[in-house]
């Protein structure tokens, strides 16, 4: 008999071929990172760290680590690299765990202007209950503003700041950062989840030089597995000659058990393919492909924000965020409701929605198939019938 699961997976999957995938974190890994996370490594328990594991069978698990830890220290420019925390809230915790002590002061940029629940949200977040929490934020246009950043860091002194976010459509200036958090002699903990695939592909500005500590996930514009590595720059350990050992001592035994080798391997493969020439191209098209929706949607009338990088937060009407989600999704687009800088809205029923470029760049569209996104998007907001734009979108997508 044939598993009901399995079945699910096969529709997940054809779901993902036949709609129009813009949630900017998502994207589409290849055969070979796919067939790491389904291989044999799942079975091992490797705690520990190579050439220090607690249990025997290991020999290969260390060659497979140490090779995704010595492409990935290539691919980034950073002096130490740990590849084993489950995801990106995790290694952000770990972060935290190594550097910090209870009731710091974390300084990171608030939910709603696009920052991360782990950079210090208050309450509801570990990094919000346990440590002090000082969040900026952005100004009407989009934008951080570094001089008001600056002046907050001074007055606040926060022991760590977190240069990250999930919806902010500009480039980020890491040096002013860096140089903001030496002012007061903090971490600087640069989280490029979002953008790592930008930063690799040469066309965004790298953290290396300003933070002290790098994390990301692997599984978004980089295109890799689920996962997330830590990175400490030459910077770090200029500031502390132990930071390597603390952070590895936080990951594990701090906050994880045995590492997920299957998705380490898929990482190793991801950085080696984020290494090619190809890649690059990738990542210049993303940008391009970013622009030509963006005009497209401002040649119909709506407030963009952005855009440098790969997404943007379009303004679609005071509360009409999810509604227009919805919409989209019916005609077989898919977005999510997103908060729009300063929203007067309740951030329950956001006014915008985030639209993002990495996945459909990887399927092969260009600038014209964004013109043609950008349209289709208009025409459901104006009210186009629904089933018939979703009818065209699952034809057209099978070029792809
Ligand atoms: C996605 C993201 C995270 C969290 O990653 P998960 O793997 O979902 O836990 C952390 N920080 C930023 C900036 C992100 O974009």
């Amino acid at each position: 008999m044939k598993d009901k699961m399995l079945e699910l997976i096969k529709a997940e999957e054809k779901r993902q071929k036949e709609q129009i995938q813009l949630i900017p974190s998502e994207n589409f890994a290849s055969e070979d990172v796919m067939a790491a996370i389904g291989s044999g490594l799942t079975n091992k328990y490797a705690e520990g760290y190579p050439g220090r594991r607690y249990y025997q069978g290991n020999a290969i698990i260390d060659e497979i680590e140490n090779l995704t830890i010595a492409r990935g220290k290539e691919l980034l420019g950073v002096e130490h690299l740990n590849v084993q925390p489950y995801s990106g809230s995790p290694a952000n915790s770990a972060v935290q765990m190594a550097l910090l002590e209870r009731d710091d002061k974390i300084c990171g940029l608030k939910l709603s202007a696009g920052g991360h629940l782990t950079h210090g949200h208050p309450k509801i977040t570990f990094s919000g209950k346990f440590f002090e929490s000082i969040q900026y934020d952005v100004e009407p246009d989009g934008r951080i503003d570094y001089d008001k950043l600056e002046n907050l860091v001074k007055e606040t002194k926060p022991k760590m700041i977190f240069a990250g976010t999930t919806a902010y459509p500009y480039v980020l200036d890491f040096k002013r950062f860096g140089e903001i958090a030496d002012s007061v002699g903090a971490w600087l903990v640069a989280d490029i989840s979002h953008i790592v695939g930008l930063v690799v592909g040469g066309v965004h500005m790298s953290p290396v030089e300003y933070a002290h500590v790098i994390t990301s996930t692997t599984h978004k514009s980089l295109r890799g597995p689920r996962g997330a590595f830590i990175g400490v720059t030459k910077k770090g350990l200029e500031k502390d000659l132990e930071l390597a050992k603390k952070i590895d001592k936080a990951v594990f035994p701090g906050l994880q058990g045995g590492p997920h080798e299957n998705a380490i391997a898929a990482m190793g493969i991801a950085f080696a393919e984020a290494s090619t020439p190809e890649f690059k191209e990738y990542a210049v098209q993303v940008l391009k492909n970013a622009k030509a929706l963006a005009e497209t949607l401002k040649k119909n009338g709506f407030r963009v924000f952005g855009t440098e990088n790969h997404l943007m937060v379009v303004d679609v009407g005071r509360e009409m965020g999810k509604q227009v989600a919805l919409d989209l999704e019916a005609a077989n687009i898919i977005v999510n409701a997103n908060t729009i800088p300063h929203e007067e809205g309740s951030p329950l029923r956001p006014s915008g929605i985030r639209i993002g470029t990495p996945a459909m760049t990887t399927r092969g569209m260009k600038e014209e198939d964004m013109v043609k996104i950008g349209e289709l998007i208009c025409q459901v907001i104006k009210g186009e019938n629904k089933e018939k734009v979703a009818n065209e979108v699952k034809e057209w997508l099978k070029n792809f």
